[in-house]
């Protein structure tokens, strides 16, 4: 794992133990694009829930951002501590879309791995 991913995963982290709310924001995303960092927390609802993903990719997409290297979601756990979770079929649609080439930061096999959004969902709908 490269500083890089570890300083972003960090970031991520950070930004939900600053804005963490029990039933409101219990996941947090990072998103990466050339020089900029793109946050973002989750919006829990009655209804359903608003990923953090889609938030940090439609701020960087406001900005003008074209280039998107890697994005990263963290969940907090009931320790208190977070932990990287992957990204929910509707966000892997939307990365397929909007930013192909991102690399998706998750967990696999207990490890931290680096994937292209492109490769997360195979066989997208259309
Ligand atoms: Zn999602």
């Amino acid at each position: 794992m490269t500083q890089e991913i570890t300083d972003l995963v960090e970031q991520a982290s950070e930004h939900l133990r600053q804005n963490y709310k029990q039933y409101q924001h219990h996941v947090a995303s990072a998103l990466k694009c050339n020089d900029k960092v793109y946050l973002s927390l989750h919006l829990d609802t009655k209804g359903f829930d608003i990923c953090a993903e889609p938030i940090a990719l439609s701020n960087a997409l406001a900005n003008g951002e074209t280039e998107f290297k890697y994005i990263v979601a963290v969940i907090m756990k009931k320790d208190g501590l977070t932990e990287i979770v992957s990204p929910c079929g509707n966000c892997r649609q939307m990365l397929l879309q909007y930013c192909p080439q991102v690399e998706v930061i998750l967990n696999a096999d207990d490890r931290i791995a680096t994937v292209a959004a492109s490769k997360l969902l195979p066989w997208p709908y259309n």
